[in-house]
């Protein structure tokens, strides 16, 4: 079989291969470039993408991506890992969850070739990763000073999905549904597998998010059989599912104090904090809005009436009560 090549570099069995994608010029000229690190191993195995930092601010992924590669060692691998540690590269550079043209990256796959630069960015990731590859671990953190306990985020309908998701083992499971225009959706619409990780907050390294990121996307790896890890020996981990989520919104405008962390379980209308105004009058009690744990949570305390201020997960529907609606979509 002849040597894959992505970006008009040859992927050579048994070695790592840096490269870039170049999906736009600069205005000033020069080229903006996308890293991609790939490790294809002498064996056949399946082709495994990690990507991270879709959003430019969520910089927990770029960092497990940087750790899993250092784990990595071609010759002993099956298959072939394409690393993607940042695919926004201008929100990257700045600080920015959104590109350039104030699009958001994951609402625009598989975007085209002749569209807005973030559709110009997604068709060429879509194209030179996505479709070469079996699997794919797309890493994000919370958005907008919200701060998320780990968790994998996955169609768990889809059995294949729901088998590598156990793999990953993140201490929660979130069944979330596909959602237009992510690349989580237009992967799945490519025939390759898709985990989505959540953890942390934006912009800022979480020792946990990242621990638990790296040691997910390592068993996931052990899982396929594209390499084993001598310390990856509890793959069997549990994991908590949740079935349905929903976020509590804040009553009105004001300070909020949550009395809730990440991982409290709560019941249904249980108190979970105060929102008052500056001078403290006016308090409104917050409560849950679901019996379930929480795995997202508010950390901005200024908050304007329905901001979302807690994310409740609920492990199981225990009676004939129906789903909610998921309130947001994807990371
Ligand atoms: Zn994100």
């Amino acid at each position: 079989m002849d040597d894959p090549v992505i970006a008009g570099v040859r992927i050579e069995a048994g070695r790592r291969t840096d490269l870039e994608l170049r999906p736009a010029r600069l205005p000033s000229g020069g080229w903006m470039t996308i890293p991609v690190v790939a490790f294809r191993g002498p064996r056949p195995g399946p082709t495994v993408w990690l990507s991270a930092a879709i959003h430019g601010d969520e910089v927990c992924g770029v960092e497990i991506i940087r750790q899993v590669i250092g784990s990595l060692t071609p010759r002993k691998l099956a298959g072939t890992v394409l690393a993607v540690p940042v695919v926004n590269v201008p929100g990257f550079a700045n600080g920015d969850r959104y590109m350039p043209d104030r699009r958001d990256l994951n609402r625009v796959f598989p975007g085209s070739r002749r569209g807005s630069l973030a559709s110009r960015f997604a068709h060429l990731f879509m194209t030179e990763i996505v479709q070469r590859c079996d699997v794919g671990i797309d890493l994000h953190t919370g958005s907008d000073h919200r701060r998320n306990i780990p968790q994998i985020r996955a169609d768990l309908t889809h059995e294949p999905t729901a088998r590598l998701a156990r793999a990953f083992a993140a201490p929660y499971t979130l069944h979330a549904r596909l959602r237009d225009g992510s690349l989580r959706e237009a992967a799945r619409r490519a025939g390759a597998i898709t985990l989505l990780y959540e953890a942390g907050e934006a912009w800022r390294f979480d020792t946990e998010a990242i621990r638990v990121g790296v040691r997910g996307v390592r068993r996931v790896l052990a899982h396929l059989g594209t390499m084993a890890f001598a310390d990856e020996e509890d793959t069997d981990a549990d994991s908590v599912v949740l079935e349905s989520s929903s976020w509590v919104r804040s009553p009105q405008s004001g300070l909020a104090r949550l009395e809730v962390d990440l991982g409290d379980r709560v019941a249904d209308r249980q108190p979970i904090g105060v929102v008052a105004d500056a001078v403290g009058a006016g308090a409104r009690t917050i409560r849950a809005n679901r019996t379930g744990v929480i795995i997202g949570r508010n950390e901005a305390p200024v908050v304007h009436r329905g901001d979302a201020l807690v994310h409740i997960g609920s492990p199981a529907v225990s009676s004939a009560e129906p789903i909610p609606a998921r309130e947001e979509g994807e990371p």
